[in-house]
Parts: C-alpha cells; structure tokens; sequence
C-alpha cells in the first residue's frame, strides 16, 4: 500500500538504519504464536493493531482476537476497511474497529483507492464502527467540510464514534497537510463547536484543549512513555512514539495523546495532577528496573513482537524471587 501521508513507509520511521519494507514478517501460525507471546510477555492493559492494514493477515487476526479477549486485553483494529469487518466481531465486548478515512469522498478516494468510499460503506454494514479521519491543512482551509463529514457519517446506524486528529509532522518537514499556526487555532474552536452539533463526535472539550499546547517533547509525553510499539518483524522497536523518526511534538495534533495528556492534566487533590503521579511514579519504576538489571547483571531485552503497540509496563519481570521479598 502506498497511502500518501502513511508515516509507517517515512523513510525516518525505523530510525536511520533500516526502513518498514526492508523488514521480514510473520503469517499464519508463527504470527499468532508469537503475538500471543509477546502479550504474555508484556500483559498489555491495551492492544492496538495498526498498518500498513491489519485486514491484510484476516485470518490470523480472526484467530487473534477471541484470544487476546479472553486474555482481559482491550484491542483496536485500524484499518482502512479495504475487506469486510466480520459481524462476528460485533461479540467481542473489549474490541475497537476503527477506520481511517482521508476526509471527504473525492479527497479520500483519491489518497485510498482501493479503500474507496464505496468500497468502506460495503464492508462496515454488519459492524460496529469508530470513524478516524486525520485534519489536514487541506481540509483546515475549507468552510464547513468538517460539518460534512460529521454530517455523512454521523447519521449511519453502524458507526459508534467518531474522532479526529491534526496532521503530525516530523521536524523540520513542509509537508502541505501542515497547518498554519492560525488554521490550528481555527481548528480547535471548530471542533469545540461540532462536538455539541454531534454527538458522536467522541471528543471531550478537555482533549480538544489539549491540541492548543501538545508536549514539548516526547519525555513529557504521557502517551509515548506509556506505550511501547513494536513493528512488522516483531522485534525492531518504533521510537519515540507511533510516528517514529524525530516527530515535531509542538505540532503533535494525535488524539491518543491529546486524550493521555487531559487525564495528566486532571487535578486528583488540590493542585495534585493525575500526572504528576504518572511521572513520579514512571520514575521509581525505571529506577527499579535499572537496580534489578544491575543485580542480575542482564542486558535489556528488546526481542519483541509486530505493528502495534502496548499499554503497559515497559519491561518484564525479570526477578519473582526478588518480588517476592
Ligand atoms: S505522540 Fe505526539 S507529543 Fe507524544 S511523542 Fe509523539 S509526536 Fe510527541
């Protein structure tokens, strides 16, 4: 696939040394062994199954997800809808389905062909469905076209949600999907207003308000320092987030982590913040894990599984006995 604007194909994604489509990956049995051992591993609260599109290996993934269920993980499949969503899935009380859509149908069918329109709307009725789309400052700079998107999809029975994020850059980057410091600042009051026009709009105006000031840097990133992303061989670790390369965090428009960082901002007592915890907390734990590996005198362990990432503790327990005093 060849989507434009795909960071996963960024030639900054996996770093320097290597590229996404120089990386060997795992079909059929190996690849639902070895997925269900890295979450074992890692016992994830959180699962996320990205692209390229996950519906490319349907099969395994059909096998996968009873079984991560049954394991107390939440899942979300991010597909481009370019297969059909089976009605099975519809039982899965822990699964998310969610579809990338580029915007409105002449502008997406042209970046997603074969992911059409016509082709989405065709494999999404017997599924239960959060809508994706990515603001860019193409859409930014049109009128209304976001009322029209909300507009179209809002009203079919099979979608449950929709969200929206802001075009992340990589630093340095002119990409034409950036937008303007002012389309930014129009976009945010835009949102804050569609979200009371449609309900399905999943988007508290505490999230909205974090795209008005996003991390700095991805140390003060709650979402990047609790997620871990592990790409398509199973192995080669994504840094520093989901975007890879050098991502440009005052530009960061991500709902997952526009959403990570309104929780931070949440006050549990007095001016005590929710994140505040996390970073005080996330701290004594590296500390932990940085006294146990010099205990044991073992190397960190970065063998782990493909496209997605995990919300979880960052490294396994590598000392019961120690655990256990
Ligand atoms: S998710 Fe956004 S803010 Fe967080 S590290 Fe990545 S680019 Fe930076």
């Amino acid at each position: 696939m060849r989507c434009p604007g795909c960071y996963a194909f960024d030639a900054a994604h996996l770093g320097s040394q290597t590229q996404l489509r120089d990386l060997s990956d795992f079909r059929g049995e190996a690849l639902i062994t070895r997925v269900l051992a890295l979450l074992d591993e890692h016992k994830p609260l959180h699962v996320s199954l990205v692209g390229g599109d996950p519906l490319v290996r349907y099969r395994e993934l059909d096998s996968l997800l009873p079984q991560i269920e049954s394991r107390g993980i939440h899942t979300q499949v991010v597909t481009s809808a370019f297969r059909e969503i089976p009605s099975a899935w519809k039982a899965l009380k822990k699964l998310n389905v969610v579809v990338s859509i580029d915007g409105l149908q002449p502008e997406h069918d042209a970046r997603r062909k074969p992911a059409t329109y016509e082709r989405i709307l065709n494999n999404i009725r017997n599924a239960n469905i959060t809508i994706h789309c990515t603001i860019t400052s193409q859409i930014a700079g049109r009128p209304g076209y976001l009322d029209e998107f909300l507009g179209f999809w809002c009203r079919r029975p099979e979608i449950v949600k929709v969200w929206f994020s802001i075009f992340t850059p990589q630093r340095g980057a002119t990409d034409p999907e950036i937008l303007s410091p002012s389309q930014r600042v129009a976009t945010i009051a835009y949102l804050k207003r569609l979200r009371v026009k449609f309900p399905k709009l999943d988007m508290p105006e505490s999230v909205i308000q974090e795209l008005a000031a996003p991390p700095q840097h991805p140390d003060a990133c709650i979402f990047a320092r609790t997620t871990k992303i592990i790409s398509a061989d199973l192995n080669t670790l994504v840094t520093p987030c989901q975007f890879g390369g050098v991502p440009d965090c005052a530009q960061c428009g991500c709902i997952a982590s526009m959403g990570l960082a309104a929780v931070g901002h949440h006050r549990v007592a007095g001016p005590l913040t929710a994140g505040q915890i996390f970073m005080a907390s996330d701290r004594v734990g590296k500390l932990w894990r940085i006294f146990q590996r010099k205990l044991l005198r073992k190397p960190l362990n970065r063998s782990v599984p493909s496209a997605f990432n995990i919300l979880a503790p960052e490294e396994p327990e590598r000392a019961p006995w120690l655990r256990r005093t």
